[in-house]
């Protein structure tokens, strides 16, 4: 099962992927015009109140949060109540997520789907929460059709039409020092909304006219991250491109400035993508 996941360090086996559903309806104030029967489940979430201490939680972990508008506050608070009610929270081998865990994990991964459709989740069914970094043994699949045989630690998996994987322990750690832009959530779902049309491509569904753009873009940052020449994102993103969007994702939320400063065009790319501006929000809030 875990040779299919598509994390940290295991490509993605695009053999397994489905057809794709339609393309995104993207329209930020949709939430509760889903056409399914989540429908009434999501409406009784929105119907209770948004705890104020989970505002508080929030407000003291993730640096973030006191950058977004009331308008944006607002529709995350729908988002983080919604993705509650609808997505399981499971712990690995006896261990059991707290509220607090649960909360601060699906405002991270609301955050991406803050200026997109909800619908880019549905076929997240649950998320596994795990205290520590996983180890995993047992033969893996890497670039070129090797299979590697050595211990994985994972920090967190993406499963097409599936579950994701989150350990605690990193991401709390990373949410602690954004600047160093290492966020598992950000990745992790950034994978989820990539697998949306099918497979994970480091192309999510998205306008013909963006995707235009998208494609050759990747492309060439592909090429100038594998030289060594694309300072603000992680190596890794070097893998293939599935994991350069999911790496541009966590830089874009977590050091937005300095991405926009040194890869312009990408952050363009990303936020004509997520619809929202991370770095101006950063720099309205620090003037
Ligand atoms: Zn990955």
């Amino acid at each position: 099962m875990i040779a299919s996941l598509l994390h940290r360090n295991v490509q993605l086996d695009t053999a397994t992927a489905a057809s794709s559903k339609s393309g995104a309806r993207i329209d930020r104030r949709s939430l509760l015009d889903e056409d399914h029967h989540m429908k009434r489940k999501h409406h009784k979430a929105l119907q209770s109140r948004f705890p104020d201490s989970w505002r508080m939680l929030l407000g003291e972990k993730l640096r973030w949060w006191s950058m977004l508008g009331d308008a944006d506050r607002e529709r995350m608070e729908d988002l983080i109540r919604v993705f509650l009610a609808d997505k399981s929270f499971e712990g690995t081998r006896g261990f059991e997520p707290s509220e607090e865990m649960k909360v601060q994990i699906a405002a991270q991964a609301c955050l991406l789907i803050l200026g997109l459709n909800y619908d880019f989740y549905d076929d997240v069914t649950s998320v596994i929460v795990s205290p520590t970094i996983v180890y995993h043994n047992g033969p893996r699949h890497l670039d070129g059709g090797i299979v590697s045989d050595d211990h994985a630690a994972l920090s967190g998996q993406a499963m097409l039409h599936g579950p994701v994987l989150i350990a605690w322990d990193r991401l709390s750690d990373q949410a602690l020092h954004p600047d160093r832009g290492h966020n598992v959530v950000f990745h992790e779902f950034a994978h989820k909304l990539d697998m949306r049309n099918g497979s994970g491509n480091g192309v999510p569904p998205m306008s013909a006219e963006l995707k235009q753009r998208w494609e050759p873009a990747l492309r060439s940052i592909l090429q100038r991250l594998r030289q060594g020449n694309a300072v603000s994102l992680d190596g890794y993103g070097g893998t293939n491109p599935a994991e350069l969007l999911a790496v541009a994702t966590e830089a874009f939320f977590d050091i937005p400035v300095r991405l926009q400063r040194d890869e312009p065009d990408l952050y363009g790319l990303l936020r004509s993508f997520y619809r929202q501006d991370p770095a101006a929000r950063q720099t309205a809030s620090s003037s």
